[in-house]
C-alpha cells in the first residue's frame, strides 16, 4: 500500500488527472492478471419461468489484485478492451467457463447446468473465433449445447458480412448466441432477420421500473412479440422484486436473471445454492 501512495503521488505530480492515474493503475496490473492468477468467475442462476428450475447461469469476471483491491468489471473491461487484452481475458473466461460446465455435468449428468459467456466485440474482428470455440469445446469434452455466447447488438452491426458467417459457424457446431442488453443499441431490428441468433436478453433498464413505469411495460411486450414472431427466446436480466417477476411472466418470458433469485455467486455457494433445488 506504501508503494501504491508512492505511485500516486508521482503521477499527480506530472500533472495527471485522477482519473488517468487510475486508468494507468488498471492498464498496469491488468497486464499480469492471468498469469498472476488474479481473475476468479462468479455464476449468476437463470430461472426458468416453465419448469421453475435453475438450469443455466452467466459467468461474471471477478478481478482481485493484491494492490487495487476488488476493480469492478465495469471498470477494467473497457480498459482492456481498448488496450487489446480483452482477447486473452475472454479466452481465458471461456476455458474457465466451460470446463466448470463440465464438472457440474459429471457432478449430477441429470440436471446439467448450462454457461453464457461475454464476449467482447474485438472478438468478431479476428477471423479465428470460432476455432477458438471449437477448440475449447474439443479440450474440455463440454457438449456444445451448453454453451451460450452473450453479444452485444452493437458488436455484430459493425462488420454484419463476417459476423454472419461466424455465428452461422458457431450455429453449426450446436452453441447458441444471445443479443445482450438489448434495446440499448442503436441499430435498426433489420439483422435480428439476418443473424442466426437464439435468444434476446432484454436490458435492465427497462426491467427495473416495470412495475412503476407503463412505457418500460410496452417496451418489454414489444420485445416479448417480436421475440415470439422470430421464434426466439427471451430471457430479462435485473429482477430485483416478485412484481417484475410476475410481470415477466405473464408476458411470457422464458428466463429470468436478478437480485430477486441471487446475485452473482463464487462456484462453491453457486453450488450449494443449486443443490437446494428451489430458489423461489
Ligand atoms: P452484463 O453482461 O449486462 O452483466 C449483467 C450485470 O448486471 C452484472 O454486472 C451483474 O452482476 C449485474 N446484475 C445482475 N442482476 C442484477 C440485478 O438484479 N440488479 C442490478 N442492479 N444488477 C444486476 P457485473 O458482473 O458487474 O458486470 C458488468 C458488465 O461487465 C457485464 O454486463 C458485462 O458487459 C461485463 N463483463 C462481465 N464479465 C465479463 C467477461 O467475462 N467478459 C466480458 N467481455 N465482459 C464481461
Ligand atoms: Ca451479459
Ligand atoms: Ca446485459
Ligand atoms: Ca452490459
Amino acid at each position: 500500500a506504501k508503494q501504491k501512495g508512492r505511485n500516486i503521488f508521482k503521477w499527480y505530480e506530472t500533472g495527471m488527472s485522477k482519473n488517468e492515474d487510475e486508468k494507468l493503475q488498471i492498464e498496469h496490473y491488468l497486464r499480469k492478471a492471468i498469469e498472476n492468477n488474479e481473475f476468479e468467475l462468479y455464476f449468476q442462476p437463470k430461472l426458468n419461468l416453465f419448469s421453475n428450475r435453475i438450469n443455466g447461469v452467466e459467468a461474471l469476471l471477478r478481478w482481485n489484485n493484491p494492490v487495487l483491491g476488488m476493480v469492478p468489471p465495469d471498470k477494467f473491461i473497457p480498459i482492456a478492451e481498448e488496450t487489446g487484452f480483452i482477447i486473452q481475458i475472454d479466452e481465458w473466461v471461456l476455458e474457465k467457463a466451460c470446463q466448470q460446465s463440465k464438472e457440474w455435468f459429471l457432478l449430477d449428468p441429470d440436471n446439467p447446468v448450462s454457461i453464457a459467456v461475454n464476449i467482447s466485440p474485438l472478438h468478431f474482428r479476428i477471423p479465428n473465433f470460432y476455432y477458438i470455440v471449437e477448440k475449447v469445446l474439443k479440450e474440455t469434452g463440454l457438449n456444445p449445447s451448453l454453451l451460450e455466447i452473450e453479444i452485444t447488438e452493437n458488436s455484430i452491426i459493425e462488420n454484419t458480412e463476417e459476423c454472419i458467417v461466424c455465428l452461422e459457424k458457431l450455429r453449426t457446431l450446436g452453441v447458441s448466441v444471445s443479443i445482450d442488453d438489448f434495446g440499448t443499441g442503436y441499430s435498426s431490428l433489420n439483422y435480428l432477420r439476418k443473424f442466426p441468433i437464439s435468444s434476446l436478453k432484454i436490458d435492465r433498464s427497462f426491467i427495473q421500473e416495470v412495475s412503476q413505469n407503463r412505457e418500460n411495460v410496452a417496451i418489454v411486450k414489444a420485445i416479448m412479440s417480436l421475440a415470439q414472431e422470430l421464434k426466439l427466446k427471451v430471457v430479462a436480466e435485473g429482477i430485483e422484486t416478485y412484481e417484475a417477476l410476475e410481470i415477466l411472466r405473464s408476458l411470457g418470458c422464458d428466463e429470468i436473471q436478478g437480485y430477486l433469485i441471487s446475485k452473482p455467486l463464487p462456484v462453491q455457494e453457486f453450488q450449494n445454492m443449486f443443490s437446494q433445488r428451489s430458489p423461489i
